[in-house]
């Protein structure tokens, strides 16, 4: 069974070049309804955190700065079969390679400067969606 909902972070990038709006709208516009939505920075610590997967990799020092460079809108987000529809909305990891239309495609600037964040599994959705937002913050 596939879940209802993903997590989705507007990356530093993405918040400087002034794109939230029309962002929020894209997303809005392919159907999916907002489920938990805020405006927040993150520490290093807590970036950490969040890419602890990836924390082996050879762009996890440049990643975490990048993220934490700036502030950052996080969302909850429903729609069925979220996490893969979710992931077509927003394309491949490197713009370069993002399908026409695509998040990726029309707001990213380079592989790390992507624009958005999406979550990567059903299970991924649930801990990054409560990472950031408390029960009274969901709806
Ligand atoms: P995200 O998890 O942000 O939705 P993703 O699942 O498409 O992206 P991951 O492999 O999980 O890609 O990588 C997490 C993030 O790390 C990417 O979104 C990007 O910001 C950065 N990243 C990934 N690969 C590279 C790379 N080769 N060089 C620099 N940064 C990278
Ligand atoms: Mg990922």
């Amino acid at each position: 069974m596939t879940g209802n909902q993903t997590f989705t972070i507007i990356k530093p990038d993405a918040v400087k070049s002034e794109y939230i709006g029309a962002i929020l709208a894209d997303i809005q516009k392919a159907g999916f309804a907002i489920s938990a939505l805020k405006y927040v920075r993150m520490t290093v610590a807590q970036a950490e955190a969040f890419y602890g997967v990836h924390k082996e990799r050879p762009f996890f020092p440049d990643l975490v700065t990048f993220m934490t460079s700036g502030p950052i809108v996080v969302a909850i987000l429903k729609h069925d079969n979220a996490v893969e529809e979710y992931r077509k909305l927003i394309g491949a990891t490197n713009p370069a390679n993002a399908a026409e239309g695509t998040i990726r495609k029309k707001y990213a600037h380079n592989v790390q400067e992507n624009a958005v964040h999406g979550s990567d599994s059903d299970e991924n959705a649930a801990i990054e969606g409560n990472f950031f937002f408390s029960q009274c913050e969901r709806f």
